[in-house]
Formats: structure tokens, C-alpha cells, sequence
């Protein structure tokens, strides 16, 4: 019996050992990085319940030629070595001049008939962020988030004290009427009115290797005056972090804020090691279709990945990167 042992043993060590120290496919597989693209850059332009039929190819044209020459400032920055901040201020300070957009220059209008804006930054390799919310005058409410970031020692600042701010730091303050686009746009305003979502958003990745998030918004069309959405709110509506991801949301904010949807998707990633599509589908397509809230995300994995995701029938996007790959779209 003893002997029996001793054989028994001596035929499985062996079986042990080898079973052991071959490598199976999936701890391979879970172990491979992937290779970092160099620099990468995707931005939004607003989602909502849009239909190809509903939207002349025309207007459809003119999207895509605004979102695509908003990429290219981007990756020209980035391109040249550009910090993924000064891309991300780029892009979204070229898409606040643009009519089309729900962010700056043609925002909506609140209950009042004004228009209020909202803005936030964040850098990933520091947690660092800024933020204005409620702004009347500021050209370029994203600059202005930048300015509260780097040259106060606040996160996010509300109003009329945000444009003492910003005139104090040198940034350009406009008479509130300039947001109003009335007279150049009030045909393609109604064309479009069903489409009027357009907040506006930007995730870029450096050669350095540091995520940055933007976001810039009128915010919801007929809000209450006063009303705050989730596009100025750190976590909500923006959200980078170099051990994760940059990500940028639109939608109706409300539920962006109490589901604290960019973060969710990162701490998703951190604490679960989903890969950021996973992560980003896991709440736009589940937990926010669960309760009733609509809206997408753009967001950038540290190697330069997207994910472009929304629950509604479409979103303004556009992805490229260092190797090349370019993408303009408008519906799912
Ligand atoms: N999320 C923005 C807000 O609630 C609106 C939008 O993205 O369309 O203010």
C-alpha cells in the first residue's frame, strides 16, 4: 500500500508540474498591454434622439465638417507634442464659436430667454480640475474652467463671480448677447430644434502619456434659470484619471449628476478591470437606460482607446489617433 503511495506520487508530480507551468492562452491573454498609440483625441458634439430622415443631408454635412475640423485642431496640437490640455482647450474653444454647438456661441436658452453656461476641466496625471457654471459672459467658458484650475485655488466657480475672474486673468468677456444666434440661425434653429442637445466634449491623450477631459455647455433647452447640469460637475459629466480614463458626457445631466456616470466609469475600470468600452456600455446602456436617463459619453482608455457610446439614436463624435485612424459620425 505504502509503495502504491509512493508511485501515485511520482506520477502526479509531474502532471502537477507541467499543468501548472504551461501557460494557458487566457493568463496570456490577461496579461498582454496593449500598445499605446502615440497621441489620440476624441471629442462629441452633443447627443439626442435624432434620425437620419429627420436631419437634411445638408445639416448632416455641416456636422460633420465642424466635428471633423475640430479633430484636426486637436491632433495638430498633440501631433506636435502638445500638452493634452491645450488640445482639449482647442477643440472645445473652436466647437464654443460655432453656432451649431449647444456650447458658447449658440447655446440655449433658459425659461428666461438667456443663455447660462457651464464648463469643466480635468487633467489625469494630477486629478487636477476647473470648473464655471451658470456664466453669462464669458466667450469660452472652457478657458475659463482651465483659468479657476491653474490660477485659483478653487474648483468650480458660479456666475458673476466667475466673470470678475475671468476678466481679472485676462480671458474675454462678451456682451450676453453675443450667444444669441436669432438672426443668423433662426431657420436652421428650427430645422434643428429637435437636435438642439450639442453640449460639446473632448478627451485627448499626449505623447506624455496624460489624459485630459472637457466639457462646455448651454445646457438643457428651457432650464430653469439658476439650473446647474452635470456638464461643470467634476465626476458627472467630466472625469479623468491616468490610471483609467478621460471621459466626457452628454445628456440630460440630472441623471449624469446622481448616477455620477464619468467616474462611475472609471472606478468600473479601476475596481473591476473592465476595459473602458465595457465600462462605458455597463452605465449608458444599463444603469442609465434602467432609470430613464439618456445621453452618451465619449471617453479614451490610457493607451488612446475610445469609447463612443450612447443610449439614444445618435451623437455628434469623431475619433483619430497618431496611426492614422480617423472617424466622423453622427448616428448609432
Ligand atoms: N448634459 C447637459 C446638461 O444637462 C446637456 C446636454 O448634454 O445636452 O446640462
Amino acid at each position: 500500500m505504502k509503495h502504491l503511495n509512493v508511485y501515485f506520487l511520482i506520477f502526479l508530480f509531474p502532471v502537477l508540474f507541467f499543468s501548472c507551468n504551461v501557460p494557458s492562452n487566457q493568463s496570456e491573454e490577461a496579461e498582454a498591454v496593449p500598445k499605446p498609440f502615440e497621441y489620440a483625441l476624441v471629442l462629441h458634439g452633443g447627443a439626442g434622439n435624432m434620425n437620419f430622415q429627420s436631419m437634411p443631408e445638408p445639416y448632416q454635412e455641416l456636422f460633420k465638417h465642424a466635428l471633423d475640423s475640430a479633430l484636426q485642431l486637436g491632433l495638430d496640437v498633440l501631433k506636435e507634442g502638445g500638452a493634452s490640455i491645450d488640445a482639449v482647450e482647442v477643440v472645445i474653444n473652436c466647437m464654443e464659436d460655432n453656432p451649431l454647438f449647444n456650447a458658447g456661441k449658440g447655446a440655449v436658452f433658459t425659461s428666461e430667454g438667456k443663455n447660462e453656461l457651464d464648463a469643466s476641466i480635468m487633467t489625469g496625471q494630477d486629478l487636477n480640475a476647473g470648473a464655471v457654471a451658470g456664466v453669462t459672459d464669458i466667450r469660452h467658458p472652457i478657458s475659463a474652467a482651465r483659468a479657476v484650475m491653474e490660477q485659483s485655488e478653487h474648483v468650480l466657480m458660479a456666475g458673476h463671480g466667475a466673470s470678475v475672474f475671468a476678466a481679472q486673468v485676462g480671458l474675454e468677456i462678451v456682451d450676453p448677447s453675443y450667444f444669441y444666434t436669432k438672426n443668423r440661425f433662426e431657420s436652421f434653429q428650427k430645422a434643428i430644434a429637435k437636435e438642439k442637445h450639442g453640449t460639446v466634449g473632448c478627451v485627448a491623450l499626449d505623447k506624455a502619456g496624460n489624459l485630459c477631459a472637457g466639457t462646455s455647455t448651454g445646457g438643457m433647452t428651457n432650464k430653469k434659470f439658476g439650473r446647474i447640469g452635470d456638464s461643470p460637475i467634476i465626476g458627472a459629466g467630466t472625469y479623468a484619471n491616468n490610471a483609467t480614463c478621460g471621459v466626457s458626457a452628454t445628456g440630460h445631466g440630472e441623471y449624469f449628476i446622481r448616477w455620477t456616470v464619468a467616474h462611475q466609469i472609471s472606478v468600473l475600470m479601476e475596481y473591476k478591470g473592465y476595459d473602458v468600452e465595457t465600462a462605458a456600455r455597463e452605465v449608458i446602456e444599463k444603469t442609465l437606460v434602467e432609470v430613464g436617463g439618456e445621453g452618451g459619453v465619449i471617453c479614451l482608455d490610457r493607451f488612446g482607446r475610445p469609447a463612443m457610446i450612447t443610449n439614444t439614436s445618435g451623437m455628434f463624435r469623431a475619433y483619430g489617433n497618431s496611426e492614422g485612424e480617423h472617424l466622423v459620425a453622427i448616428f448609432k
